[in-house]
């Protein structure tokens, strides 16, 4: 049986289809809510399946735009996503740090992969990717670059303000300073850090800890957050597929 999970997202969708439990096909398309994003990937993950919408048995809807899919028989929360995702990822998983376009959440599993408790910040862009994308286009590097920019760092440049627009003009005065673009790159990887481990220390911190988001795939982002929590994290390359994983698995068990 194959089931399809849509996570219709601010800045990209992901959908991942399951056939028996397992995923048989996946895809992420740069392009969310009120885009043809949605659209796209579904077809893209059907394709990759070498499978047609009407072998599709149930399909559910997940992210900040899931009321908007047409083809949901069920919508289901982020954060029940997330969790129910991650724990496929990673079944040790007690502490999910999901960074996403607009919004930083970090969810407190107890030993059976139920949420316990969770925390999120979806009023401002600092600690977000919102936060990184506007950084990468002060400094004019494409986002995927911001990583092995950081790895070059000597020294990660102070960023202090926890407003992005104050942050902005504080990596304008680094740059007319002279402070290399790497380090200022490093600054900024360790600002988003230090805003979602302020979250993380409000949830607690239980081991294991895994991360998922877009902003996952950043590894400066990840050894910084490393260093602010004091722990290890786990992270797989299917992460920013995590809500869509954790939708399909809700569709599977809803449909056994
Ligand atoms: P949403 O579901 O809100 O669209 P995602 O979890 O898909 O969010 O993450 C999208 C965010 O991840 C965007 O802000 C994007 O800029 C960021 N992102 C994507 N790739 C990278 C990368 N390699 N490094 C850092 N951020 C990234």
């Amino acid at each position: 049986m194959l089931v399809a999970g849509i996570d219709v997202g601010s800045t990209t969708s992901k959908c991942v289809l399951l056939r028996d439990g397992g995923i048989a096909g996946s895809a992420l398309v740069d392009m969310g809510i009120g885009t043809a994003g949605p659209e796209r990937a579904y077809a893209e993950a059907l394709a990759a399946a070498k499978a047609a919408p009407e072998d599709i048995a149930r399909c559910a809807a997940t992210g900040y735009g899931r009321a908007t899919w047409r083809g949901a028989d069920f919508t289901v929360s982020e954060l029940t996503a997330h969790g129910l995702g991650n724990r496929f990822l990673f079944p040790g998983a007690r502490t999910v740090i999901d960074i996403g376009g607009q919004d930083a959440k970090v969810i407190e599993l107890d030993a059976g992969g139920r949420m316990a408790s969770f925390v999120m910040n979806d009023k401002c862009a600092a600690g977000t990717g919102r936060f990184l994308e506007v950084m990468a286009n002060v400094l004019r590097i494409p986002i995927g670059e911001l990583e092995a920019m950081a790895a070059q760092a000597e020294q990660a440049a102070p960023i202090s303000s926890t407003c992005t627009v104050f942050a902005e003009s504080e990596v304008i005065s680094q740059l007319a300073a002279g402070t290399p673009v790497p380090d200022v790159v490093a600054g900024i990887c360790a600002s988003v850090a230090s805003r979602v481990a302020s979250l993380a220390k409000r949830v607690g911190v239980r081991e294991q800890v895994c991360m998922s988001g877009g902003v996952a795939q950043n590894g400066g982002v990840r050894r910084a957050l490393e260093q602010a929590l004091g722990v290890p994290i786990v992270w797989s390359p299917q992460a920013q597929l995590a809500g869509a994983l954790g939708a399909a698995l809700h569709a599977y068990h809803k449909s056994n």
